[in-house]
């Protein structure tokens, strides 16, 4: 079946921070992906602005049909103008998910660890809505950073994943807490001594990072180098 490009409703729309809006895209009558998978993106451009497409990763899951999501942040002009503009009854165009960004739940008995810092945490909801959903035994623990508590994104539905599914961590690390403020997690910049910490067993561990060029260098370098593990054991989505 070829991958069609498919004018899509904007069902609705989530604000889950209030820069960040999650679209909820249906499928429209006959429409047929093929296969896609949890971890990929789509790219999605406006009726009047056909030139100027961007991408988004999923963050419903490949389990889910008849619809996808994506959760973007208000950055740049795309993200901005879907932040402040898109709303229900909207139509979008979508370029069908493609990408290479996808969880390894094939042998059972991976850890997952996902490192992810600001909007960069929205293809592991997928992640963990899959290996929630199938009861599989992959290990995931998301280690995410953020500037203060206010900007942590799904933390409502992460806590309730992971209430769930006993093989699912969610650590947050905030950078700028004011000093008095009442959280008790962790503090500070993601380090390579931090997410070393996370790794029981290197052979079965497989690194996802996942936004800004700079934090998935960092943790490429942290794989390749302080870890010395094989580059096959890696997974990297820049978003620039
Ligand atoms: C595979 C992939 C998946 C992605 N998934 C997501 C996702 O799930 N959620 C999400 O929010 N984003 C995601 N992105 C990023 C997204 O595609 C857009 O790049 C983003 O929404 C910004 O929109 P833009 O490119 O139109 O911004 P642009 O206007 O082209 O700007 C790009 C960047 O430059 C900065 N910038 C713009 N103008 C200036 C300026 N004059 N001076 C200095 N800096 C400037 C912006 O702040 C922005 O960060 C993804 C990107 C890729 C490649």
């Amino acid at each position: 079946m070829a991958k069609v490009i498919a004018e899509m409703l904007v069902e609705s729309v989530t604000m889950e921070l209030p820069d960040v809006k999650t679209v909820h895209l249906k499928w429209p009558e006959g429409y047929d992906p093929g296969e896609f998978k949890t971890g990929q993106f789509i790219t999605v451009y406006w009726p009047h602005k056909t030139k100027y497409k961007r991408a988004y990763s999923l963050s419903s899951s490949g389990l889910d049909r008849g619809f996808y999501e994506v959760t973007v942040k208000r950055d740049g002009k795309m993200g901005t103008s879907i932040v402040d503009w898109v709303e229900a009854g909207d139509k979008l165009f979508v370029i069908p998910p493609t990408g290479r960004f996808l969880p390894v739940f094939d042998p059972p008995g991976r850890h997952l660890i996902c490192v992810a810092g600001g909007s960069g945490v929205t293809p592991f909801r997928g992640f963990v809505r899959e290996a929630t959903a199938r009861g599989l035994d992959t290990k995931i623990t998301v280690l995410y950073t953020v500037k203060t508590t206010n900007d942590i994104i799904f933390a409502n539905e992460f806590r309730e994943l992971e209430a769930k599914n006993p093989n699912f961590k969610f650590i947050v690390t905030c950078t700028r807490l004011a000093p008095e403020d009442p959280w008790t997690g962790r503090r500070g910049r993601i380090t390579p001594d931090w997410v070393k910490s996370f790794v029981t067993d290197p052979a079965s561990t497989v690194f996802y990072a996942c936004g800004t060029n700079e934090m998935v260098a960092a943790v490429e370098h942290l794989v390749i180098h302080d870890l010395g593990l094989p580059k096959e054991q890696m997974k990297l989505e820049k978003w620039g």
